[in-house]
């Protein structure tokens, strides 16, 4: 169904794009350490962070953080609705509650009527792991779709529209089930994570399949990989997930490259990695592949606007699909330069 588009600070949920979020892990109240998280994140290509607010001290930094972020930010409130309050006053764009511990559906009401006032979005972030006792005895897909639904419409009764809501879990399959549901239950943007992911690897694996099958059917308007890691880790796998499951919203160079084998004729690992280098910066939609030999190398690289099949002493050049030349292998790297030259040109 059609979705409610919600305004996060100028970002928007629900309009058909996937923005990317993350989180700080700097204490909210070390206002410098924060800000400089936050640009730094920002310059990954992070358009929304979210700051934890666990104390007053954080709800009253985060006037100066709002003040100087690139960004719109949010903040993270669990436990107290009058956090939740300062947070509000202090100029963030979102509020993030998990409405199973912030002290019951009156607060969630109070809130909803004070961020009404004030133009600013809530999101509804149902936890696998928190949820209220009246839902734990059904399945726990359908118990988070339950909770965020029911925290929905006492919202819905406050005539407060600007929702967002997440139902995540760390078990991949829950999650997805979650997700699923509440697509066909509403119609408010749904902000994708696994929570809890874990380390590095686990994590990016967990939250690919994730997010990334949601992604691949259609839902889902803005996400957040979490790793116990670098936040700014969080920002490049989540450009890579929307990239992979074609919802990056902006033109980039995808490097295709194969696997490598006894047929083998060029340095393809250390070949793609230059070229992945050299085309970073390039802003038009362009692939190039990279391939070990002939064999499937033709066929890949007249997929690709460029393409190398290596040959042993001399490779073809394919340029959107067609043979163009045979180069030296010492030259491949700057012939295809050259290309890439042409082409950002055109
Ligand atoms: S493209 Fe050629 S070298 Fe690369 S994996 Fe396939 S068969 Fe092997």
């Amino acid at each position: 169904m059609a979705k409610r588009i919600v305004n996060v600070g100028g970002i928007k949920m629900g309009d058909g794009s996937v923005s990317i979020q993350s989180m700080t892990n700097t204490k909210t109240e070390d206002i410098d350490g924060t800000l400089s998280q936050i640009c730094a994140l920002a310059k990954a290509g992070c358009h929304i962070v979210r700051c934890s607010v666990p104390d007053e001290k954080s709800a009253i930094a985060l006037k100066e953080i709002v003040e100087n972020s690139p960004v719109p930010i949010i903040a993270d409130i669990h436990f107290s609705h009058k956090l939740a309050i300062m947070s509000a006053d202090a100029g963030v764009s979102k509020i993030r509650i998990n409405p199973g511990n912030i002290g019951g559906a009156d607060k969630a009401k109070y809130l909803a009527d004070y961020l009404k006032e004030r133009g600013i979005a809530l999101r509804i972030g149902v936890n696998g792991g928190s949820l209220d006792e009246r839902h734990k005895s059904k399945p726990l897909a359908v118990a988070m779709k339950d909770s965020a639904l029911e925290y929905v419409s006492v919202l819905e009764k406050c005539n407060f529209y600007d929702t967002v809501i997440s139902a995540k879990s760390s078990d991949v399959k829950v999650m997805i089930n979650a997700y699923r549901l509440l697509d066909k239950a509403c119609y408010y943007p749904l902000h994708l994570g696994v929570t809890e992911a874990g380390l590095y690897h686990t994590g990016i694996v967990k939250s690919s399949i994730g997010i990334g099958s949601l992604l691949c059917d259609g839902i889902g308007d803005t996400v957040r990989v979490s790793l116990s890691d670098d936040p700014v880790k969080e920002v490049e796998a989540a450009k890579d997930i929307l990239k992979a499951c074609g919802k990056y919203g902006e033109p980039y160079c995808e490097i295709i490259a194969c696997p490598t084998c006894a047929r083998t004729n060029i340095e393809v690992k250390s070949l793609a990695e230059q070229v992945e280098k050299m085309c970073e910066d390039v802003r038009k939609p362009l692939k190039v592949a990279v391939m070990g030999c002939v064999v499937n190398g033709i066929g890949e690289s007249q997929g690709a606007n460029l393409g190398v099949a290596g040959g042993k002493d001399k490779s073809a050049i394919f340029v959107d699909g067609s043979y163009v030349e045979t180069v030296d292998n010492k030259d491949i790297l700057t012939t295809l330069k050259k290309y890439i030259t042409e082409y950002e040109s055109k």
